[in-house]
């Protein structure tokens, strides 16, 4: 039905919606025209009719004024003939007189203008006589000869409109005498319209736009519709009008009418209620139609089945989803019931207590996991909600089943499962230490094995991540080290703030363990310090001979002022003045040998790095007394820059004392080979800003540039007794207090070791 609907072109469904509207509105009109039709036709019959009956009026007008002239004139014959007095004349004036109610008067007027008869006798107040000018004038023209003569309306008195008529009196005798008779128009019109004009107009006379005399019924409304037709009585210009009496209808064509209207008003109404209520009909159809097509597409969109069984378990509905998903058609689905198709044979009894469990109304609302059977044997897992299904009126008429083939979503289950736990493989096959913490609560979200095994968190009440150690920043990632005192090991910390699956702020630590790498570093650090222990042992031992022969300088002196000590105390008087200054020169001389006793074993001394607050001057100054030996035997001329102006520094003393000598021995061994004269060994002490700089310069052969780098690597040495370590301790020396040590070429000939030290304020951190 519906459809048949939606196939009408719109263009004609709209036009048949208008037909009924137009038909009535055309039967209104043909109505209202036929109406008017008639009324017109109506009114032209009565014109036709007024004018016909208005002639007539006139001719029995003109025929009674033409009957009594005539009457007048046989009564002036009697008058001539038989006079007066005779029975004759008597009795022609009595029958004239009740032939003609109209007549006022008769006068008789003799050749003097004498009355000589009247009839009435008695003269009537108001009215006029023979003397009128109006008779007077119309006696004259019988005289004249005329033999009839009208007189102008006489309008003494309104209600009473006279016309006099004169004719002669022809006697024998000489003179002529004028019979004239008043005749009232208002009692002729009365006498001479009929009934039946009188009922149908209001009939009246004019003269020349004044009016004269009427014949009315007062009980009708004369209408609009009238005709005039002209009087011949001259010398009067009378015309007789008539109006129609207002139509009084006949009832039942009143109400016929009425009826006829009221039926067509109401006939449109109910067309247009009509059309309203059909166009109504036709939105709510098409938007029913819309509704179901959605509902149709909605249907056969769905991804999701959808049956519906009766309440006895055949099934009356399977939409497009289902049967796809089942491999049958709708026609063989509609109708089936237990065992269904769909059903697999060897699970067979789990769909039947389910189907049972679904007919009894116990279906279990979180729905069922099944396997169905598609129609070419393939088996798929599905998911089944089943619910009541209630019609509009509120009937439970079935069930309904929603049916959702999982087997996908189980594919892609299994596939995620699989992945989650390639994940945590990976996760837990980290040697680094994972976390996941909530940013605001602490609470542990994720940790790897290695995590939990090495921090030990507690896998009862809630899980935090309550790890000491870590620097935390919202900004950029931050690294920090921490040793677990309890485990003894080292951990690099990596922390950074991010955004956890629920969106919520967390902190994502990964710690590594570098213990091995510690203990490595450690280790080296001995060496290192161990190679610097033995360097400074080797250099003393290379400096044994200068050493030795630089403590015989004292205890020479020392023997020999022993020796002087005696030779006084032998004497008979020893001087004792000579003596006291000859003990006190030992005293010197056994200071000083002490002092390079010291200095050895300052320098050899195996111990700690140990940076504090020291002078240059004192370090340039117990170098030069280690080298001081060293000097000499070289013939080297040495001069050191006043260094007196400058601030401390914040080192370990012994450490620079070392590089210091190693960068002067290498000097003077380098100038081995120089001529005497230019054995010059320059120490210059500067300071650039925050820095000191500290210049060593020889005038030995000079490095190539490409040796220039090569220098500073491990045992790289050109001489051969040498380690090649030297230079290489002294750089991680100096870059250890933040310097810089490099080499240049010396302009005059020879090198240029720089070496630069901070000044730096931070250096104090490290003052003990
Ligand atoms: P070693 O003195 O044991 O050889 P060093 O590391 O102190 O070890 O020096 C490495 C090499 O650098 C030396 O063998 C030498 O060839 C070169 N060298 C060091 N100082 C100078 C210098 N002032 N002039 C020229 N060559 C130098």
């Amino acid at each position: 039905m519906l459809r048949q609907h939606a196939s009408q072109n719109p263009a004609t469904s709209r036009w048949l919606l208008t037909l009924p509207s137009f038909a009535a509105a055309l039967f209104s009109l043909a109505l209202a025209l036929f109406l008017i039709a008639s009324a017109y036709s109506e009114h032209s019959a009565r014109q036709h009719s007024l004018t016909q009956d208005l002639l007539w009026q006139k001719q029995a007008l003109n025929t009674r004024v033409d009957n009594f002239t005539h009457q007048l004139r046989t009564v002036a014959a009697s008058m001539a003939t038989d006079g007066l007095a005779s029975a004759e004349f008597t009795a022609r004036t009595l029958s004239l007189r009740e032939d003609s109610p109209e007549i006022i008067s008769l006068e008789y007027i003799d050749e003097t203008g004498q009355e000589r008869w009247r009839e009435p006798e008695q003269k009537i107040e108001r009215l006029p006589d023979f003397r009128h000018p109006y008779i007077a004038e119309i006696r004259e023209k019988i005289l004249a000869g005329e033999s009839s003569s009208f007189s102008k309306i006489i309008l003494n008195d309104p209600e009473t409109p006279i016309l006099a008529i004169a004719v002669p009196i022809k006697l024998n005798y000489s003179g002529r005498h004028v019979l004239i008779a008043q005749l009232n128009l208002r009692t002729m019109l009365q006498q001479q319209v009929p009934w039946w004009i009188a009922q149908r107009y209001q009939i009246s006379l004019w003269d020349q736009q004044k009016f004269i005399a009427g014949r009315f019924d007062r009980s009708y409304d004369a209408s609009q519709q009238s005709s005039s037709i002209q009087l011949d009585w001259p010398p009067n210009k009378l015309a007789l009008t008539a109006h129609i009496y207002e139509q009084k209808r006949n009832n039942w064509q009143t109400s016929l009418t009425v009826v006829v209207a009221a039926l067509s008003i109401l006939m449109l109404a109910s067309t247009w209620a009509l059309r309203r209520h059909i166009k109504e009909r036709q939105n709510t159809e098409a938007k029913l139609r819309q509704e179901q097509a959605l509902r149709e597409s909605m249907e056969n969109s769905l991804v999701t089945g959808i049956r519906a069984m009766d309440l006895e378990g055949r099934l009356f509905y399977a939409n497009r989803a289902f049967c796809e998903m089942v491999g049958y058609s709708q026609e063989s689905l509609i109708g089936a019931s237990h065992p269904m198709p769909y059903w697999p044979p060897e699970d067979i009894e789990q769909c039947m207590a389910i189907y049972r469990a679904i007919l009894n109304g116990r279906a279990d609302s979180t729905g069922y996991q099944m396997r169905f059977m598609r129609s070419n044997g393939e088996r798929f897992d599905v998911r089944l909600y089943a619910a009541k299904l209630i019609d509009g009126e509120g009937v439970h008429t079935g069930w309904i089943s929603a049916i959702y083939d999982i087997t996908e979503l189980q594919r892609e289950r299994e596939a995620l499962q699989a992945s989650h736990e390639r994940f945590v493989a990976v996760l837990n096959g980290l040697d680094a230490a994972v976390s996941v913490s909530d940013a605001n609560t602490g609470e542990l979200l994720l940790s790897n094995r290695h995590f939990d095994r090495a921090f030990n968190i507690p896998e009862r009440h809630g899980r935090y991540c309550n790890i000491p150690f870590v620097r935390r920043n919202k900004g950029a990632p931050v690294d920090s080290e921490w040793f677990d005192d309890f485990n003894q090991h080292w951990y690099q910390v990596k922390s950074r703030s991010s955004v956890w699956v629920d969106g919520s702020e967390v902190w994502l630590e990964i710690a590594t363990d570098i213990t091995m790498l510690k203990t490595a570093q450690e280790n080296e650090r001995q060496q290192k310090e161990q190679l610097q222990q033995t360097t400074r042992l080797i250099s003393m031992g290379e400096m044994a001979s200068s050493l030795a022969h630089e403590l015989n300088q004292p205890l020479a002196a020392i023997a020999s002022y022993a020796t002087g000590c005696r030779n006084v105390l032998s004497q008979k008087e020893p001087n004792i003045a000579q003596l006291d200054q000859a003990i006190e020169k030992m005293a010197v001389q056994a200071k000083r040998a002490g002092q390079i006793i010291r200095g050895i074993r300052e320098f050899v001394q195996r111990r700690a790095p140990h940076r504090k607050r020291c002078e240059l001057r004192d370090l340039l100054e117990t170098v030069q007394t280690l080298l001081n030996a060293e000097i000499k035997k070289s013939q080297v001329k040495l001069s050191v820059s006043d260094t007196r102006t400058f601030p401390p520094i914040y080192a370990d003393a012994v450490m620079l004392e070392q590089v210091i000598f190693n960068l002067m021995k290498n000097a003077i061994e380098a100038m081995a080979d120089t001529p005497v004269k230019q054995r010059t060994l320059d120490v210059k002490v500067t300071r650039e800003d925050d820095m000191l700089a500290v210049a060593i310069t020889d005038r030995g052969p000079g490095i190539s540039t490409e040796q220039m780098e090569q220098l500073f690597k491990p045992f790289y040495t050109t001489k051969s007794s040498g380690m090649g370590m030297g230079l290489n301790i002294c750089r991680s020396i100096i870059e250890h207090h933040q310097g810089r040590l490099w080499v240049e070429a010396n302009p005059l000939g020879g090198s240029c070791f720089h070496f630069t030290l901070p000044l730096s304020i931070e250096s104090e951190a490290y003052e003990p």
